[in-house]
């Protein structure tokens, strides 16, 4: 790959992503094949100023054969020690913040038993709430950024030879990360500008409830959460700062009301869960919940993950992305939900973001679930945006406004 546009791409991460502070600790979750990837982040993060760089490895190989051949008791429990990792730095003077490196395998745990796999990373989560709560509640800036590795551009890339997919993943990566023009940084400001002001724009108009509809048969309306805000583009985080959670992003989103969602929602574009692609999933929602489900890919495991817990079969986020968005534009289809996701407006199932309320950060599960916020030990994004869609509003005072129209925003900033 260019590597200066690596570097670029690293300090733009580093610098508008996480927006590392001095005196803060950075720690870096990495697999173990992006090593230059995180200690490029590294540099880039002590020349701004950070007070220290902890790279943490992960090596999802390791990780199959354990998931294969260790007991399930053993793999699900957690130690004490993994969870005070994260607290000795979030605890500790200047506190800490996060990115999170994603570069991994679609298919990684492709054949194993799904059931154990979910059971495992449940019990995953579970064990590291405290330290979840962090980033769900952005108490710290956080912030999740991929680069390609050969399994996930070949899988992008089928038709071209291994390192050529993986450069040409690059390349793609650099473009809808807006990166290739040169100035990443600048051009991040710009975007974020604009997204900010549909933003508020939506947050002004006081909804109660937003109609999606789109010629593949969706018609849902998804009722929002008492005291709902819209987010989107940066992030605030509780010492102040902002961040961008997620690279790339153009999605606004908030919490629905996880018990007045209904009709029905196709997917648009193939969802991977635990490195298995489900596909042409479609949803049939009664009061919040899903009634009725079908896929034409492994429906079984979309099964699973609605089973997951009392909350997975409703939604906790509903993203807007217009289909001018780098990503959709690129007609790369990346079998990454972090990519895919802002292709499309999206509905995520599980746990509703705590920020997406008034006061969300400071209140209990019970408080928020009060909101209509959704509780739930996962979050699920599936994209549902079509080309046509259209996007209606209901204000608390009874007006109807379009926000959408043929897949782009329609309304006035
Ligand atoms: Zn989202
Ligand atoms: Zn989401």
């Amino acid at each position: 790959m260019n590597q200066k546009m690596m570097e670029q791409y690293a300090e733009f991460i580093v610098q508008v992503g996480v927006n590392v502070q001095k005196n803060q600790t950075l720690i870096i979750n990495c697999p173990l094949d992006a090593a230059y990837f995180a200690r490029a982040c590294m540099k880039a993060a002590l020349q701004v100023g950070a007070r220290d760089v902890v790279i943490r490895y992960t090596d999802e190989k390791a990780e199959r054969i354990r998931l294969e051949l260790a007991e399930e008791s053993v793999l699900c429990d957690v130690k004490p020690y993994v969870l005070r990792s994260y607290l000795d730095y979030a605890e500790s003077e200047g506190g800490c913040c996060v990115l999170s490196i994603s570069a991994s395998d679609p298919e990684a745990y492709k054949g194993l038993d799904a059931g154990k796999i979910n059971r495992v990373a449940l019990a995953r989560r579970q064990a590291l709430q405290p330290w979840r709560s962090y980033t769900m509640n952005d108490r710290i800036q956080w912030c999740v950024a991929a680069i390609p590795t050969p399994a996930w551009a070949k899988k992008v890339f089928p038709e071209l030879e291994a390192e050529q997919a993986e450069e040409k993943l690059w390349q793609t990566i650099f473009d809808v990360c807006r990166v290739t023009g040169g100035n990443p940084v600048q051009e991040w400001k710009e975007h974020i500008a604009k997204t900010t002001a549909y933003r508020d724009k939506l947050n002004q108009l006081n909804l109660e409830s937003i109609r999606m509809q789109s010629a593949n048969g969706t018609d849902l309306t998804v009722g929002l959460a008492e005291g709902h805000t819209w987010e989107g583009a940066s992030s605030k985080a509780e010492n102040g700062f902002t961040f961008v959670a997620n690279v790339p992003t153009e999605e606004v989103f908030t919490a629905p009301h996880c018990l007045r969602v209904n009709g029905v929602v196709k997917g648009t574009k193939p969802y991977v869960y635990n490195g298995q692609p489900i596909e042409n999933f479609s949803f049939t929602f009664k009061d919040g919940k899903v009634v009725e489900y079908s896929a034409d890919k492994n429906q079984e495991v979309l099964g699973q993950m609605l089973d997951s817990d009392e909350g997975a079969r409703r939604i906790g986020e509903v993203a807007l992305v217009p289909a001018s968005s780098p990503i959709n534009r690129s007609g790369v289809l990346f079998f990454n939900t972090l990519y895919d996701e802002n292709a499309a407006c999206h509905i995520a199932f599980g746990a509703g973001y705590p920020t997406t309320v008034k006061g969300g950060s400071s209140m209990s599960s019970e408080q928020l679930l009060e909101c209509g916020v959704n509780q739930s030990a996962i979050h699920e994004d599936m994209m549902v945006g079509a080309e046509d869609m259209t996007i209606t509003g209901l204000t608390r005072d009874g007006q109807t406004v379009t926000i959408f129209e043929n897949g782009e925003w329609a309304l006035e900033v």
